[in-house]
């Protein structure tokens, strides 16, 4: 295609800008005065004339709204400045209080305590009228309600909400500058092209999504500007209190305070577009992604982004911009990003990726990209950058963004409307016709929860007044179903369907299967027979919780909990930490009721008089049922614990382990949160600590003992500089690891009964400092099993590690490590019975006809020697009888099992190994060891080969970690006979 300007729809959409307007764009300018001094502050920090548009060269005067200049002192993408939130707020807030076209409104606090905000541009009779408006996208959105005719009218007087979200990466630093200015120009410019966005659409922005994040970064800037030798960290280690990057891949699990707010924002406006500003791309992409497509989103969505797209790139590349792009960078497989709250809502949600504006100052940037289809106007091969060039681009491709929603007004409601009405009848035309997550699963305090995550998503949750037969499905009266026929169909089925992810098309930009049913250890049926949605239902208003129940049992010896792995025993176990509660080592029946292995017998007898009443609170609020019995059962228990806890964490990368510390403080399990130098420098864990769980950080061990290097000490702490960093942890110097002296500590601490636990990548370490006999990590060099939900398998039943889970669980398994447990370890069992004992087999006899076989002697290469002057047989008989009594005392005496205890294995059958996500040279992964225990000294090192804590994703997974807490001390009990230790078979 030709890329000629279409000069007609420029004029139409442009309003009179023309393809030359970088001249003079007097159409633009009206007759309204410029703000002379913050015009000539645009032209002094862009460097190239081509990194200027018509929409952006200039700012309109007011005399009553206050410019970013007038305000804080610098226009916004001034050299050297970056504006701390509370700025851009205090700037936002002024602006609200002298236009009747700005409204600030409060959407909600961060994890720190900041507040989260929308600022509302619209004209003055639209801001006056922001609740019908509002109702109005209400209506539509929702076509159940709505009538054909209604919603013809609705399109008719509604206006689309177009909301723009910056910084979520908070390194990423321009959006935050630039979407102060585009608030101030969208309401005080008076040219056609504003007017057409300010009267025909209401314009949304959320200068900083990040708040915690961007505090830290504008810390690290400001105290690099006043001291630039400063040996401060570039880059923070910490962005928000959990995690940096994978702030955008929150939107399937929910577990921050950002997505939330947004989410509960969204769904109470459902805006038209979500747009989120990213960095990391030269100069700017614009979205519409490469595919493979997400498989449950409208076609109709995919054309609106191209639409988008290329009008953004056709507009800045007429004005003469270089570098403006679209398609690839990533693929549009996967809803994890925050802006694909929208894609799956019958919204459009998109994203750009501009040249970074960094710490603001200018700087070379060097690229080098051929040419493409997608790509026709490349980047140049070096360039002056600067942030104010940032802001211009991101500001004249969004406006023209705007321009597109607010000029085309009626097709973009029309289309929402179109979406809609298909994610309704999805239940009937492409199914399935709902899910259900039946009543009879054990663990309804694990389906609870996944439930009310699917409330908090806005989608309807409904519950069976009587029993519903769908098929050959039968489900009881109390079971919840998820219907497909309500307007956000699509993100249920997205969350809750199996995903494949071909091997050969492209690799996917992130994870290729997510399905939550498994990775919540909750049961959920994909209903394709519409039957379904005929049966006795009611809409679930309140958030889904199981009832706890004690029922009344005077004279009660004992109280029964079922243990099936919810996380929420784990929680009430911590809450009550001064109850005695002995978990059961078998199952065990009572009163005609099955109690699996590690359910939880808490008898009156050592607990408070008014334990009754102390369960029955505590039932209702963790969501289990206690039972009381007349006489405690006969099983083997042991005490449950709650052992003392710390999170270890690196210097160099803290993002995945944030993820462990989520779902730790989501139920309320306290911890030390400690790094590797605490573990360095302090011999005695075991007096402080009773588990010490190593987060996901590296794969490479030797980084882990080196950690950051550099010539000077690297300080993360709170100065009067940076008063916003050193809120999770802080030291005066970063650099340097465990060192070997931590790994010395490490084995002194579970050598002493200390229970250590590496997640996923950590693994390696225990595996290459032996710490972990028995265990080695498998080379995979043909594994493809990008981030998906695998099978796993429960292979030592006994462990208290999988007490409560049944015989397979999906896991969270990305590439690596997989391990191998070798034998080596089964020896005699001795008893103090003398020297060792003698070698269990001969010496193989070399039968290769090789004449250095023996040496030489009598007869042929197959006989024996016979030494000359004394019986052949000497001394035979008195072996034999020794060999004889050993016999017996080994077969009496326990064998010494193997030190490494596979508790769990990868599926066996390669075709079972794949639940959700993509796989090629499963054979590799498939009986693998996915969760090792290791016996070290008197305690124990816990091995996951897969990720337990994901995203706030795999809340399935998390009490196989709980386990390892609850049953600290105890991790020994239930063993098999020594398993026949697998060895590699490559
Ligand atoms: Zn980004």
């Amino acid at each position: 295609m030709a890329m000629q300007l279409p000069r007609h729809l420029r004029a139409r959409l442009v309003a009179g800008v023309t393809a030359c307007s970088l001249l003079l764009p007097f159409a633009l300018r009206a007759q309204q005065p410029n703000d002379t001094a913050y015009t000539a502050r645009i032209r002094e920090f862009t460097t190239e004339p081509f990194f200027l548009t018509p929409l952006v060269d200039h700012l309109p005067a007011s005399d009553r709204v206050p410019t970013p200049l007038a305000l804080l002192g610098h226009i916004s993408g001034a050299r050297d400045v970056l504006t701390y939130p509370e700025d851009i707020y205090r700037y936002l807030r002024a602006v609200d209080d002298a236009s009747d076209r700005v409204k600030v409104l409060s959407i909600g606090q961060t994890e720190e305590g900041r507040e989260m905000i929308v600022a509302v541009v619209a004209d003055e009779q639209t801001m006056a009228r922001l609740e019908d408006y509002r109702g109005m996208l209400a209506r539509l959105a929702d076509p159940r309600r709505t009538t054909a005719a209604e919603a013809e009218r609705l399109i008719g007087q509604g206006k689309p909400v177009y909301w723009a979200t910056g910084a979520i990466h908070s390194p990423e630093t321009g959006s935050p500058e630039m979407l102060m200015e585009l608030v101030y120009r969208l309401a005080v410019e008076e040219t056609p092209f504003i007017q057409a966005i300010r009267n025909n659409l209401i314009t949304m922005v959320t200068p900083v999504i990040e708040v915690d994040g961007r505090a830290k970064v504008v810390d690290l800037q400001v105290a690099r500007k006043q001291d630039p030798k400063t040996s401060l960290p570039r880059s923070p280690v910490y962005w928000g209190k959990y995690v940096a990057h994978d702030d955008n891949r929150d939107n399937l699990g929910l577990g921050l305070q950002l997505s939330r707010n947004v989410v509960r924002h969204f769904l109470a406006w459902n805006p038209t577009v979500l747009h989120d500003l990213h960095e990391s791309a030269s100069y700017l992409y614009t979205s519409t992604g490469r595919g493979p497509y997400n498989a449950w989103i409208d076609p109709v969505l995919i054309s609106e982004w191209y639409r988008l797209a290329h009008r953004e790139v056709e507009e800045l590349t007429g004005w003469g911009v270089p570098g403006i792009y679209t398609y690839d960078f990533y693929d549009g497989w996967s809803p994890n990003y925050m802006f694909w709250i929208a894609n799956s809502r019958n919204s459009i949600g998109r994203f750009y990726e501009t040249q970074g504006a960094g710490d603001a100052s200018d700087r070379i940037v060097r690229t080098s990209v051929d040419r493409q289809w997608s790509r026709p106007n490349t980047p140049l091969p070096e360039v002056v950058w600067s942030i104010r060039n940032n802001v211009n681009l991101q500001q004249s491709a969004l406006l023209v963004a705007l321009n597109e929603v607010a000029s085309n007004r009626e097709e973009y409601l029309r289309n929402f409307w179109l979406k809609s009405q298909r994610a309704v009848a999805k239940a009937i035309t492409e199914g399935p016709a709902a899910y259900v997550l039946p009543a009879s699963d054990p663990r309804l305090a694990q389906q609870a929860r996944l439930l009310r995550l699917l409330q908090l998503q806005g989608i309807e949750v409904q519950r069976l007044s009587a029993q519903a037969v769908a098929g050959s499905d039968t489900f009881p009266a109390g079971s919840y179903v998820v219907r497909l026929d309500q307007p956000f169909s699509r993100t249920a089925d997205m969350l809750l369907d199996r995903q494949y992810y071909n091997p050969t098309d492209p690799a996917p930009y992130d994870d290729a299967g997510w399905t939550l049913g498994p990775l919540y250890n909750a049961r959920t049926v994909r209903v394709v027979n519409a039957d379904i949605l005929k049966a006795p239902m009611t809409l679930v208003n309140d958030g889904v919780r199981p009832a706890g129940a004690v029922p009344d049992s005077p004279g009660a010896r004992a109280f029964l909990i079922a243990y099936h792995g919810e996380n929420d025993l784990t929680a009430f176990r911590y809450a009550h930490r001064g109850l005695r509660i002995m978990a059961a080592e078998a199952a065990f029946e009572a009163d005609g009721v099955n109690y699996p292995a590690g359910s939880f017998v808490i008898p009156m007898a050592g607990n408070p008089g008014n334990l009754p009443s102390l369960l029955a609170s505590a039932a209702e609020q963790y969501g289990f049922a206690a039972t009381g019995v007349s006489g405690v059962p006969e099983v083997t228990t042991h005490a449950v614990a709650a052992p003392r806890v710390a999170v270890v964490h690196t210097w160099t990368s803290t993002q995945n382990e944030g993820w462990l510390r989520l779902g730790l403080d989501e139920y309320r399990i306290p911890y030390d949160y400690i790094s590797v130098h605490e573990v360095r420098d302090h011999p005695k864990l075991h007096e402080r600590y009773d588990v010490l769980i190593f987060g996901p950080s590296t794969n490479n061990a030797l980084s882990l003992l080196n950690g950051l290097q550099g010539d000077q000490p690297v300080p993360w702490k709170r100065t009067t500089l940076t008063p916003n960093i050193g809120r999770q942890d802080a030291t005066d110097d970063m650099r340097g690891g465990l060192e070997l002296q931590g790994i010395l500590n490490l084995a002194n601490f579970v050598k002493a009964g200390g229970t250590l636990i590496t997640l996923q990548n950590t693994s390696v370490l225990p595996v290459h400092f032996g710490l972990a006999t028995n265990v080695s990590i498998r080379q995979t060099p043909d594994l493809w099993a990008p981030g998906g939900v695998f099978r796993a398998t429960v292979s030592e039943a006994g462990s208290p590690l999988v007490y409560g889970y049944d015989s397979e669980l999906g896991v969270y398994f990305n590439s690596a490590p997989v391990f191998v447990v070798s034998a080596g370890a089964v020896t005699g069992g001795g008893g103090g019975g003398g020297g060792g004992a003698p070698a269990a087999t001969a010496p193989a006899r070399v039968t290769d006809g090789s004449t250095t076989a023996r040496h030489s002697s009598r007869g042929g290469i197959e006989e024996q020697d016979v030494v000359q002057g004394r019986p052949t047989d000497l001394g035979r008989a008195g072996v034999e009888e020794f060999r004889k009594r050993q016999s017996a005392r080994d077969t009496a005496a326990a064998v010494t099992p193997n030190p490494a205890r596979v508790i769990m294995r990868y599926a066996p059958d390669v075709k079972q190994l794949l639940i959700s996500g993509g796989l090629r040279g499963g054979e590799t992964l498939a009986n693998s060891p996915a969760l090792v225990d290791v016996s070290y000294g008197t305690g124990h090192v816990l091995l996951f080969g897969f990720n337990p804590f994901w995203r706030s994703e795999t809340l399935g997974s998390y009490g196989l970690v709980f386990n390892a807490l609850l049953h600290h001390g105890q991790l020994g009990r239930g063993r098999t006979a020594p398993a026949p230790a697998v060895t590699a078979t490559r």
